[in-house]
């Protein structure tokens, strides 16, 4: 289950960013973004399966896919890194003292489990950073007003209409309705 303490600080933490940068509308220009945060973005044709990684200072994202989508990986690795998962401790075992492991679970285990929650738990985390960056609530409530269209949003925002629409429902702007067929 995804925190939503969490996620809000994943996504205030993006605002501070755009603050900080001198964010000013969209498009946001993300590689200058990351220079500002002393990164440097290189692209490389990968596996469609391979989105991107972090280097050190160096993010890496796949040429093949669409830029919207290396906009938004580049933005996920900055989130990584804002977000401070790469000084990656070792996961806190927060047991009952004396307890003990639960039984047929041998400690490797249960540390296997931890540092897969963590690790998903950083991915949710760096996704809400990067969804922020890119379409902040303010920027999207604000073109929403005036254009009252995602997908021309999406072209402005430099997102994939997919990515707008959800920012847009995320907003508020648009409501989700389910309607039954018979
Ligand atoms: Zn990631």
């Amino acid at each position: 289950m995804m925190d939503a303490a969490r996620v809000r600080f994943a996504r205030a933490l993006a605002r501070k960013s755009l603050q900080e940068f001198g964010a000013t509308g969209p498009p946001l220009p993300v590689e200058d973004v990351l220079h500002f945060y002393g990164l440097t973005l290189a692209r490389e044709p990968q596996e469609p399966a391979w989105s991107g990684s972090l280097h050190g200072d160096r993010v890496l994202v796949n040429a093949n896919h669409p830029e919207t989508r290396q906009r938004f990986t580049a933005a996920h690795e900055l989130g990584h890194v804002r977000l401070g998962h790469v000084t990656l401790e070792p996961a806190c075992l927060d047991l009952e003292p004396g307890a003990g492991p639960p039984k047929r679970l041998t400690p490797a285990q249960v540390a296997d489990a931890l540092f897969a929650e963590r690790v998903w738990l950083q991915e949710v985390e760096a996704n809400e950073f990067a969804a922020e960056l890119l379409a902040p609530r303010a920027w999207v409530k604000a073109f929403y007003r005036d254009l009252r269209d995602p997908d021309r949003m999406a072209a402005l925002f430099g997102l994939s209409r997919q990515a707008m629409w959800l920012a847009c429902l995320r907003a508020g702007c648009i409501k989700y309705r389910y309607r039954a067929r018979w």
